[in-house]
């Protein structure tokens, strides 16, 4: 049987066509208020996103839901997970900067209607184990526990690309975002295998450092949180025994254009499959009615929200969906974003893309469908789906449902002017003056 996904296409012309107005009716259409019982805490994970990233979901999508929640009678908050360091200047690598990045994202409890809460402590060690049973790779992980401790979740992705994982949907949302540190450590294989040849290493190509020679040497060495790297005249070393696997150094290495310090080329694959692993982690603390998903296909851009900047989105916005499947609904975002035209100017145009070509096969050089295909083996649910196709008509029983007010506001404003003190009184009526005809196709 096909997983049922709901969808709903960007784009609006009236208040019944609102993307928060469409996240709300698929909330329902998918059952996700079947997943809420009344006085159960609900953790909402999000992708708070990185400072000075500019693509992250915007807080409205997110607080519509938590309306829901509540009106379901859950007690939601809003949580995202500490980072590694992944590259010198990460700003979520503790709870301070994880708020102060919400924050100024406008993930905060005004906007959002609820807490804002860290999933895994202080600097990422406040984690559930658990065990993966049927993991491909990983047999264990570490949950932050929030989300853990959690009655339901529901699990809100941003669909975007990533350089190491190709595609950041729901999966990633739960098999990176949903992990402590050392969750992410394991899901990163830091934990997989010897130094000596441990996929999850740095790849180190040591003929192309310079050393000291190098600009970025000082940056370098300063960027590793275990003090493993040190730079000489003669090049870097890298003491593999203190190594972590955080990847600040492989990115400080790479984004600055040099080629010392990089991966396996089948380390990315792998990582895939470990994130899927991990997304599994979270679903075995969970009955399978507790959890819910929606993914905005929208700012679609070619790498992750734990960037410091945003390319330009590959394809136009295409929409919102919603199941309870996470294969499901990870695979139709995957399918759209193929199915899309190029988005002028962007790397999908630059390499000449066609509609129905693998894009972020195309952009971030592997297949996302190896995620999609490792959590099908994982019984998480299925890549065969049925997309439904939700576009609400605006009639005049649902013009004012998701507004504001329910009933017009005029009316409101009808009952406070009648009360006196309205600011037209005493000016109206209106002193009229001639109108002069003139010509307005002068300005044209
Ligand atoms: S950034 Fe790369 S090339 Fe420069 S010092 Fe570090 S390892 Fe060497
Ligand atoms: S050596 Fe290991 S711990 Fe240090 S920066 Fe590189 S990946 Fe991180």
């Amino acid at each position: 049987m096909p997983s049922k996904v709901y969808f709903s296409p960007a784009g609006a012309t009236n208040w019944a066509e609102s993307l928060i107005a469409k996240a709300k009716e698929l909330f329902y259409l998918a059952e996700l208020d079947k997943c809420i019982k009344p006085g159960d805490t609900v953790a909402i994970k999000v992708h708070v996103g990185e400072w000075n990233r500019t693509a992250v979901l915007r807080p409205e999508y997110v607080a519509c839901i938590v309306e829901e929640v509540k009106k379901c009678g859950g007690k939601p908050f809003v949580t995202d997970s500490t980072t590694l360091t992944y590259h010198a200047f990460n700003s979520r690598f503790d709870e301070i900067g994880i708020l102060k990045s919400a924050y100024r994202h406008g993930f905060n409890p005004n906007s959002l209607g609820c807490p804002v809460v860290p999933a895994d402590g202080y600097i990422g060690h406040d984690d559930v184990r658990v065990e993966i049973p049927n993991g491909i790779i990983l047999k264990e992980t570490y949950v932050g526990r929030a989300i853990a401790c959690a009655d339901a979740v529901l699990n809100i992705a941003h669909a975007k690309g990533h350089p190491i994982t190709s595609f950041g949907g729901c999966i990633k949302n739960f098999g990176i975002g949903g992990q402590s540190k050392r969750g992410k450590y394991t899901t990163h294989l830091a934990m997989w295998g010897d130094p000596a040849d441990a996929i999850g290493y740095p790849l180190v190509n040591a003929q192309n450092c310079a050393g000291t020679g190098c600009k970025w040497h000082k940056l370098c060495e300063d960027g590793c949180p275990e003090s493993a790297i040190t730079i000489s005249e003669k090049g870097f070393k890298l003491d593999f025994g203190k190594c972590r696997l955080c990847y600040s150094c492989q990115v400080t290495c790479l984004f600055t254009g040099e080629t010392a310090i990089g991966f396996r080329d089948d380390y990315f694959p792998y990582a895939q499959i470990a994130m899927s692993d991990a997304a599994r982690g979270v679903l075995n603390l969970f009955a399978p009615e507790k959890v819910g998903y929606m993914a905005y296909v929208v700012d679609v851009a070619p790498e992750c929200d734990c960037f410091p900047w945003a390319g330009l989105p590959i394809v136009p916005d295409i929409g919102i969906l919603a199941s309870k499947d996470i294969v499901a609904i990870d695979t139709a975002a995957v399918d759209l974003i193929d199915a899309a035209p190029n988005y002028p100017g962007s790397r999908a145009e630059e390499l000449g893309l066609k509609p129905g070509d693998d894009k972020f096969k195309a952009v971030n050089l592997v297949t996302p469908r190896i995620q999609l295909r490792a959590a099908e083996r994982l019984g998480m649910g299925s890549m065969q789906y049925e997309l439904e196709k939700v576009e609400p008509v605006l009639t005049p029983e649902n013009i004012g449902k998701h507004q504001y007010l329910q009933e017009p506001s005029t009316l409101t404003l009808r009952k406070w002017y009648k009360k006196g003190g309205h600011v037209l009184d005493g000016v109206l009526p209106f002193k009229r003056i001639p109108f002069e005809q003139r010509n307005w196709q002068e300005f044209a």
